[in-house]
């Protein structure tokens, strides 16, 4: 099975060689924290979350090393602490715990490590001075500038030449600055501000460092996959690439010693506007999961290509809500089938590559939920007594359904959906004292329907539906859930 990736660096797809099968690496830049995550920053979550499964299914699941960091030092949490006058911990601790918690409401795994710019100082701190030992930077006025006249390959990731950046220049010009377009790996904090001792007095990194730096302390260079939205591109990752490069000690300037893959997702946007918090546009993960299961969000944030613009509307989710239903309606009729479980040597044959195929060709999600509906059609078919059958289809239907259930599963798994009991999904929302009434109301009903009490049963019905639930009868009995 053969992954091919979108490459930003390299602009085409390319085969996925990691490094050391045995150990692949990922890194993500991860939030800022200092207040709520907006369903667009989730979008890398959930896409690179994807790609974490998919490698794990491909290499093994202690073979996979994933960090997305928290950056915990920013001006904005600086601001925000001192107008609540606490210590910037208070804030970032907290969004932190909020952040992930609603990150994992959308079914996103744990990143392996989520290193922290304040866990890492000294990281931050050898880096620098490698880059000063090796000509690369150089300290001015209790700064530390990175000099892009020194590293040649600088702009090759967002395809810019430096002569065109200059003409461009958008950048501080400050006294300290050999050239504008040098960029802050340390400066001094303004009074009040938190403050980290190093060799050039005390300060703060600049933000760009603080990737860079925790890559190489915490997962050794060069990593396999590097990703973050599109906008990252420049300056951000420009910036790690010729940090990550230049810190090496006999590099060569090549830009595949830092990270071997680049790859970016597109912007979430909402009427045709980019999503952010700086054009006041944000719909928050923190409120729409009060409002939607997180596997409605998350096949909604699935529902484009990665690299493509993703519109987000209501019509969107209530879609989404309504796909999950079917699918795991599916899965209900036809929860006696057992799923089939491969051995070692059958998992990963060529029928699994066909099932992957659209993961594996740079992680299509609308391709691969297409396959899912497939799937549940199969399986419909395979094990519906109803459905007239060749004598052949009739012999291999028990076996034939089972593993179709099994692929079903393992590409929802990938995609990180339907994993749960789908009687629980259809009761999502319903609280314990509530599940206890309607099955004790539809206990009563089944006595009146077999005493042939219609009037009763027709009662009880009614009251279901007063309590706002729609009752599923099926072979196996009657099922219910809440209607949306
Ligand atoms: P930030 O907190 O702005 O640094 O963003 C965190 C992550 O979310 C980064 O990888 C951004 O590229 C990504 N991001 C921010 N806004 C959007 C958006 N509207 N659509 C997709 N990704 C986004
Ligand atoms: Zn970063």
């Amino acid at each position: 099975m053969k992954l091919r990736l979108s490459d930003t660096l390299k602009r085409q797809k390319v085969d996925f060689v990691p490094k050391n099968p045995q150990r692949v690496t990922m890194y993500v830049c991860g939030p800022t924290v200092y207040n709520y995550a907006h369903i667009g920053n989730a979008r890398p979550v959930v896409v690179f979350d994807v790609l974490f499964r998919l490698l794990r299914h491909l290499y093994g699941e202690e073979a996979v090393i994933y960090a997305r960091n928290i950056t915990d030092v920013d001006d904005k949490i600086n601001q925000k602490a001192m107008a609540e006058g606490v210590d910037i911990n208070v804030i970032t601790s907290k969004f932190a715990d909020i952040y992930n918690a609603d990150m994992r409401a959308l079914n996103a795994l744990e990143p392996t490590i989520q290193p922290r710019v304040t866990q890492n100082m000294n990281a931050i701190v050898a880096q620098i001075e490698a880059l000063i030992r090796n000509g690369h930077a150089y300290a001015a006025e209790g700064h530390v500038l990175f000099d892009v006249e020194s590293y040649k390959a600088y702009g090759a990731l967002s395809n810019r030449s430096l002569d065109d950046m200059i003409a461009g220049a958008r950048v501080e010009v400050a006294p300290y600055k050999k050239n504008p377009q040098d960029f802050v790996l340390w400066k001094p904090s303004k009074p009040g501000e938190p403050k980290w001792p190093s060799p050039w007095g005390e300060g703060r990194p600049g933000w760009h460092i603080e990737c860079s730096a925790m890559i190489e302390a915490n997962l050794g260079l060069p990593i396999d996959i590097h990703g973050g939205g599109h906008d990252l591109i420049f300056p951000h990752h420009e910036n790690e690439i010729a940090q990550g490069v230049c810190a090496q000690h006999g590099h060569s300037h090549q830009e595949e010693s830092y990270a071997r893959y680049w790859m970016h997702n597109g912007f979430l946007t909402m009427d045709a506007e980019k999503m952010s918090k700086s054009l006041g546009n944000v719909l928050l993960v923190h409120d729409l999961i009060k409002e939607f299961p997180g596997e409605v969000i998350r096949l909604a944030l699935l529902s484009a290509h990665y690299r493509a613009p993703l519109n987000w509307t209501r019509e969107l989710l209530e879609q989404s809500r309504k796909e999950l239903d079917y699918l795991y309606g599916v899965l209900l009729r036809h929860k006696a089938i057992e799923t089939w479980v491969p051995s070692e040597r059958q998992a990963c044959n060529e029928r699994e590559g066909a099932l992957l195929g659209a993961l594996l060709d740079d992680l299509n999600t609308p391709s691969a939920k297409a396959k899912l509906f497939d799937l549940a059609n199969n399986l419909e078919h395979l094990s519906n007594p109803n459905v007239e059958r060749t004598e052949d289809a009739a012999e291999v239907a028990p076996t034939a359904a089972s593993l179709v259930k099994h692929e079903f599963l393992l590409l929802a798994g990938v995609l990180g959906i339907l994993q749960q009991d789908p009687e629980a999904w259809f009761k999502g929302g319903a609280d314990d004292d509530l599940s206890a009434k309607v099955e004790a109301l539809l206990e009563a009903r089944k006595t009146a329907r077999a005493e042939k009490n219609w009037a009763e049963a027709d009662r009880i019905r009614n009251e279901l539906t007063a309590l706002n639930v729609e009752v599923m009868d099926g072979p196996a009995g009657a099922t219910w859930k809440l209607k949306a």
